[in-house]
């Protein structure tokens, strides 16, 4: 009975060792994997810490650099460096930054487009001054903006109406008097297909008053010509008659004793007059 209450006493004895000691193994196996995994993600942690530190600083700098000398490359660049920002307030307020600075850029180049719309005024350059424009922000800026470049659009128009006036009016009235008016308004349409157009037409209508005045000249000639054959043609007179005579055979000098021969002009500088049966 004694062997029997011993041995279960130290077989107890050994169970509650091994459970004591699984216990203690496996807690020390939990406290090492728990212990490494804090140290781990502690420093990552750390690392990306870190880097975010690191961008924030680039980007500050960045913006810093671009509010001082602002550039359309800097702002590029800028936008690149603050997306990857990951602080949001940080963010924010370096986006806002930038647009502002994209803002005098764009009023800049706004400005500038403006003003070479207004020294070169073509419809091409309205349309890029209008873009840059669209994107101003300041409303009065983006008015004054859009005012001027109105004004010069309808400067265009207005020349471009008063060549085709004088164009139309030159084709409808197709005088040599005419022309230099055409000409001088079409010379200040600047749109180069619009000013093509009308030169083409000013063009057909000069060579069209051209073929007509050579028309006119060859028949003047032809008249000259014929004047001339008839003043120098042979006539035929009498004496004492009041009429001059075509043919020398005409009935009207029958009676004639006295028939001479002369120049038409020279019969009509006696005061003579065709014989009426001619
Ligand atoms: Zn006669």
């Amino acid at each position: 009975m004694k062997k029997i209450k011993s041995f279960i006493f130290l077989a107890v004895c050994i169970f509650s060792l091994q459970v004591n000691q699984g216990v203690l193994v496996n807690n020390s196996i939990i406290d090492n994997i728990s212990n490494q995994s804090t140290i781990v993600s502690a420093d990552s942690k750390g690392d990306k810490k870190n880097s975010s530190d690191n961008n924030i600083r680039q980007a500050k700098k960045i913006v810093k650099n671009l509010e001082k000398e602002p550039s359309e490359e800097k702002l590029l660049n800028a936008k690149k460096i603050v997306k990857k920002v990951k602080h949001k307030e940080t963010k924010s307020s370096l986006k806002k930054r930038i647009s502002k600075v994209e803002q005098t850029l764009i009023i800049d180049k706004a400005d500038k487009a403006v003003k070479n719309l207004e020294n070169n005024q073509i419809r091409e350059n309205i349309s890029d001054a209008q873009q840059i424009t669209d994107r101003v922000k300041n409303d009065d800026k983006k008015a004054d903006l859009n005012r001027r470049i109105q004004a010069v659009s309808n400067a265009i128009t207005t020349r471009e109406n008063d060549a085709e006036v004088a164009v139309k009016n030159l084709e409808n009235d197709q005088n040599r008097n005419n022309i230099s008016e055409a000409q001088t308004k079409t010379g200040y349409v600047s749109d180069s297909e619009k000013n093509a157009d009308l030169n083409r037409r000013i063009t057909a209508v000069i060579s069209a008053i051209e073929s007509r005045e050579a028309q006119e000249q060859a028949a003047a000639q032809q008249a000259a010509q014929a004047a001339q054959d008839q003043s120098t043609a042979t006539v035929y007179i009498t004496a004492t008659g009041k009429r001059y005579h075509l043919s020398p055979n005409c009935r009207g000098l029958n009676n004639s004793k006295s028939t001479s021969s002369t120049t038409l002009s020279d019969a009509e500088a006696r005061g003579l007059t065709l014989c009426q049966f001619e």
